[in-house]
């Protein structure tokens, strides 16, 4: 009944009394793939995955991982990995004793135990540290360790849930790209749970935007940040610029606070539309002016940040902001940076994604 799938969650609820943390969820995880639920606090995360670990009884739906279905079964039975944001190490206990102790409970030999704690250590770079206590290692050290004591029984699956969460910016960036490296090294099926969108991007190969217990979006990170479907998922993902308007009796363009955008598509008249543009998209000066989607623009403010300057301008008889990014490098802005400068800005239509329509 699963399919290719090694992890699928099929119409899975949970209600807490009156609050539905998730409502009919179903989700396919092909093995091997990490899958990130992304999304804002509250919006169900914890309890999707806290309901595969087994911690969680679902109020409907199954829970199948490989062709078992594990929706009745205890944790322990369920052959999962787990890593969570602290990283619940033994304090008391070397860091060989913790990668160890799966192995002991299930009454493996001696000589097994050291073998896979060798080989554990080794998978992690911590080869040398197996006698020493939590304590003594690093925050991102030790989060290595709660990796190798969640791999060392060979599960079908791994959880992580925030796990990097406890970690500085750098560590935490340098710790995404190892634990994906890992990840695709073992070809583990993943499930991980962030409110982090780099983190996502970084580490996934599908990410399944939530919001209000539900998956709005599920989809490669850069076809859910380029296409994405929902007003929600594009300012969540990133930033956009949304324009919204009626449509007009061509199809072709929307009138948004009294400026002219053209669609991607066509639409039908008078439909309510939303039209989203990402900042990086946006075309500034002379080059813009070539382009059939263009608007007179002011400059409200200009910002460098290193990497990339952020613009931000205003249209139309409203005044309405434009956010525009370009990065560092790239020639000439495109305006000379006076305060209330006139200029063009303008995008391909390809650029921008139609995100909401609500017909009349
Ligand atoms: P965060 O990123 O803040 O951890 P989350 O997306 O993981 O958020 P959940 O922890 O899954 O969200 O919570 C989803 C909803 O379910 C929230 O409204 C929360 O208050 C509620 N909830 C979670 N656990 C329980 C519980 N044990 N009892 C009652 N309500 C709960």
């Amino acid at each position: 009944m699963t399919g290719s799938s090694a992890l699928r969650l099929d119409r899975v609820r949970k209600d807490f009394g009156p609050v539905t943390a998730v409502q009919e969820m179903t989700l396919d995880i092909a093995p091997g793939q990490l899958v990130a639920l992304l999304g804002p606090s509250g919006c169900g995360k914890t309890t999707t995955l806290r309901m595969v670990a087994g911690f969680e009884t679902p109020s409907a739906g199954r829970i199948v991982i490989g062709d078992r279905d594990v929706t009745d079964l205890p944790p322990h039975r369920r052959n999962l990995g787990m890593v969570f944001q602290n990283y619940s190490l033994f304090p008391h206990r070397t860091v060989a004793e913790n990668i160890a102790f799966g192995l002991r409970m299930a009454g493996r030999s001696r000589a097994e135990q050291r073998d896979a704690v060798a080989r554990m250590l080794d998978l992690v770079q911590l080869g040398d540290r197996g006698d020493m206590y939590p304590r003594q290692l690093s925050g991102g050290q030790q989060q290595r360790i709660a990796l190798a004591r969640s791999l060392v029984l060979d599960p079908r699956v791994l959880l992580l849930d925030e796990p990097l969460g406890a970690l500085d910016k750098a560590l935490r960036e340098s710790m995404q790209f190892e634990i994906r490296a890992m990840q695709q090294r073992l070809g583990i099926t993943t499930l991980l749970v962030t409110h982090d969108q780099e983190e996502a991007m970084t580490m996934a190969d599908q990410i399944a935007v939530m919001q209000s217990g539900r998956v709005l979006q599920i989809g490669a990170p850069a076809a859910v940040y380029n296409r994405p479907e929902s007003r929600f998922v594009a300012e969540f993902l990133g930033t956009s610029n949304i324009f919204d308007g009626r449509v007009r009796p061509s199809g072709q363009e929307i009138e948004a606070d009294g400026v002219t955008i053209r669609l991607p598509r066509a639409a039908s008249p008078g439909a309510q539309v939303s039209v989203s543009v990402r900042p990086e998209r946006i075309v500034i000066g002379e080059a813009a002016h070539a382009l059939p989607n263009r608007m007179r623009a002011r400059l409200a403010d200009r910002v460098f940040r290193g990497t990339h300057e952020t613009f931000r301008f205003e249209i139309g008889p409203a005044a309405r902001q434009v956010h525009a990014h370009r990065q560092a490098g790239t020639g000439p802005a495109g305006v000379a940076g006076r305060p209330q400068e006139d200029c063009w800005i303008g995008w391909d239509t390809a650029d921008s994604v139609i995100v909401t329509v609500n017909d009349r």
